[in-house]
């Protein structure tokens, strides 16, 4: 940004030298032909030609493609900033040649120094703008007492009276000019400084609003797929609802048959009873700020005996063996019993239900990286290697337990992901399809 604003200014510096340059020859011509003085105007024709030189060497430099290439690489602000500062001292040096041949000291345009001071301290940095201000101080110092006899202005300087000054005005003169100089160096640098610091800060709420606006775009279009995808997926249970209860009021059906119609017309409500219920979890859990939720401290241990006392039956109904490993001593965490407890549940329920009798869950609880561990494992059905990015996105299921018709929502591990979340820790699967299953989660330790 700050390099665009000074490959402009610089483009600008040399459009107005070229200005001077032709206003400098119209004077010069002006006083060649018009006015009757002295004819010593080559020196200065000189250093318009000189002036003109640097200045098309300079534009052609500018407009080599390569020289405007921002952002890519570093220092390429500090290169322009460089070569708007080799201008400057060339115009000052210019400027102190046209000083030599034009009335010294005495001749005002010794002022001209003042623009390319002030100009430095609004482009460049401070460093480079008291270095030019030095410059022109040590130049027109030189000019001071350089035994110069005023140039072509002399006809002019000496028709009206004029003498070369005493020692004690050059030391006043010189001594006003270098404070000149550095004044304008000390307030140009200062304003500009709060000026680019306002700017940064401006550059930086303005980059924060457009992140903000994004991440509300983008969570605007997450809810509105959320929301059509929770329709879609209450549908179909609720569509085989009424046809099953259709079917099963339809003039001839065995009583046999209505009555394992309405069976599952009743397994495919319940299907969608805890499709909501699910649904409404997730929005709960979204819905909370976790810096602003009651927490309590507690022994991780009892949410693992919890679970495998709700778990137990479901799985020695399925012959799926069960195994919980927990550490002697207490694991401290700080977080929500019941959410916990959820999360868990869910891990080792999903353990449970995609593994084929005979095989084994395993939960083991052990401290990690200054916090706890719990590793859920299986020896069930596994997940495809493809699968494994989309696993915590709402409504995901892999396509092996589609296939299997193993009833589920896709919303567990979405619930699971987000309890984790809000309890400052992390969760990772890795899986092999047809060899099992593991979930690994990681709580921070309670301080
Ligand atoms: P649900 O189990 O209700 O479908 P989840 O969000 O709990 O929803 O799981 C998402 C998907 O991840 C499941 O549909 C299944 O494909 C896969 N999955 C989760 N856990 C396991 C597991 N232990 N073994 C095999 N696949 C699993």
């Amino acid at each position: 940004m700050a390099e665009t604003a000074l490959l402009a200014r610089c483009h600008w510096l040399l459009k107005a030298r070229w200005v001077f340059v032709a206003a400098l020859a119209g004077a010069l011509a002006l006083s060649d032909g018009g006015l009757n003085w002295q004819r010593h105007t080559a020196p200065l024709w000189a250093v318009a030609a000189f002036i003109a030189l640097y200045n098309a060497g300079f534009t052609a430099v500018e407009r080599r493609p390569k020289f405007c290439v921002i952002g890519e690489r570093r220092g390429v602000g500090e290169r322009i900033a460089a070569f708007v500062f080799v201008q400057m001292a060339l115009d000052a040096i210019a400027l102190t040649v046209l000083l030599g041949y034009s009335g010294g000291i005495g001749n005002p345009i010794a002022f001209f120094y003042i623009f390319h001071v002030a100009l430095a301290g609004i482009l460049l940095s401070r460093r480079l703008c008291y270095a030019l201000a030095s410059l022109a101080t040590a130049l027109v110092v030189a000019v001071a007492i350089a035994p110069l006899n005023y140039g072509f202005l002399s006809g002019v300087i000496q028709d009206a009276g004029v003498r070369r000054p005493e020692w004690p005005f050059v030391v006043a003169y010189l001594a006003a000019f270098a404070c000149t100089m550095y004044v304008t160096a000390y307030v140009t640098t200062s304003v500009a400084a709060d000026l680019r610091k306002r700017e940064l800060e401006l550059v930086s709420t303005a980059e924060a609003l457009r992140q903000t606006s994004q991440k509300l775009a983008e969570l605007e279009e997450r809810k509105s797929l959320f929301m059509m995808t929770a329709a879609h997926q209450l549908k179909s249970p609720l569509a085989a609802v009424v046809s099953l209860l259709q079917a099963a009021g339809t003039a001839g059906v065995s009583p046999e048959k209505e009555k394992e119609m309405i069976a599952r017309a009743v397994e495919r409500a319940n299907g969608a009873v805890r499709q909501v219920q699910e649904l409404l979890d997730l929005a709960r859990l979204r819905s909370l700020d976790p810096e602003r939720q009651a927490r309590k401290v507690l022994d991780f241990r009892e949410v693992l005996d919890g679970v495998r006392a709700t778990i137990a039956a479901q799985a020695e109904g399925k012959q799926v063996k069960i195994e919980f490993q927990a550490p002697d001593r207490a694991a401290w965490v700080e977080g929500n019993r019941d959410d916990l407890f959820v999360a868990v549940l869910n891990l080792v329920e999903n353990g449970v239900k995609y593994t084929e009798s005979g095989g084994t869950v395993k939960a083991a609880l052990s401290p990690a990286d200054g916090g706890w561990q719990l590793v859920v494992s299986d020896t069930g059905i596994g997940i495809p290697q493809a699968a494994l990015p989309n696993l915590f996105k709402e409504f995901f299921r892999a396509g092996n337990a589609i296939r299997r018709k193993i009833e589920g929502t896709g919303l567990g591990l979405s619930i699971v992901e987000q309890i984790v979340r809000m309890h400052g820790g992390r969760i990772r699967a890795e899986s092999e399809e047809n060899k099992g299953s593991t979930f690994t989660v990681w709580l921070p330790r309670a301080p």
